[in-house]
């Protein structure tokens, strides 16, 4: 499903791949510390994007042993996933999937911030890094170590929340789609790309690309507030959004 979804989404890529023809309009949407502060032109060296799928194939082996211990754990009923829709009133369907994407994006936050820290960067983040012009290639591009330790999460949560297996297949989806969706490089999207909707609350490629220019700064997943609360929210974003087109 993981990599079916990824291959879909990143077969759209090349639509959005108009860099021959894009203006400079872009640079005002994430200002000076932007990632458009070259305003770069060029596609994204294949080197880099050769890296970033190789690194995706090992994150894909790991997240498949991950879905194994999955279905063996529910196969020996140790698990808390259901597949009787009845079980639990519908709305908990719901309710379920938005827990699961807060705790997954609180979880993801606090992980990233330490894997940023320098004593375990180069072993376990660095390899998400090696492109600083990130392409959907990069949204699973983990070094092996961290792409077990975001496995985990999708492990234990299996065995903390009750959630039925459409919860899962729709969580799977969420951050599939959201992943490829923040990786796909800001120079390259449209003009109307909606930024707006994902600016106040949620990250998006405009806030995940000043990611890989500036390490310290935005670290969420799928929400902007662990950076707003923690401060590592880019000082300038209200400016840097304020000429995006509604
Ligand atoms: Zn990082
Ligand atoms: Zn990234």
């Amino acid at each position: 499903m993981h990599l079916f979804l990824y291959g879909i989404c990143d077969g759209l890529w090349p639509a959005f791949s108009n860099w021959q023809r894009q203006p400079a309009r872009e640079a005002e949407i994430v200002g000076v510390a932007s990632p458009l502060e070259n305003r770069r032109k060029l596609p994204p060296p294949w080197k880099s994007i050769r890296r970033d799928i190789k690194l995706s194939v090992l994150s894909s082996i790991v997240f498949a042993l991950a879905a194994a211990t999955i279905v063996s754990a529910y196969e020996l009923g140790i698990t808390r996933l259901y597949a009787d829709v009845d079980r639990y009133p519908l709305w908990y369907l719901a309710v379920s999937y938005v827990l699961a994407i807060v705790l997954q994006d609180t979880y993801f936050y606090f992980l990233h911030r330490l894997f940023h820290h320098p004593l375990l960067f180069r072993w376990w983040h660095q390899g998400h890094h090696q492109s600083h012009h990130p392409t959907p290639w990069t949204s699973f591009a983990f070094d092996p170590p961290e792409a077990i330790v975001q496995s985990l999460f999708l492990v234990a949560i299996v065995f903390i929340i009750p959630l039925h297996f459409i919860t899962v297949i729709a969580i799977l989806i969420t951050m599939t789609v959201w992943a490829v969706v923040n990786h796909l490089g800001i120079e390259r999207l449209p003009l109307n790309f909606p930024h707006h909707w994902c600016s106040r609350w949620f990250t998006g490629p405009a806030h995940h690309a000043v990611h890989h220019r500036r390490y310290a700064l935005h670290y969420g997943l799928y929400f902007t507030f662990w950076d707003k609360q923690l401060g590592t929210q880019s000082p300038d974003r209200d400016r840097e959004f304020a000429d995006v087109p509604h």
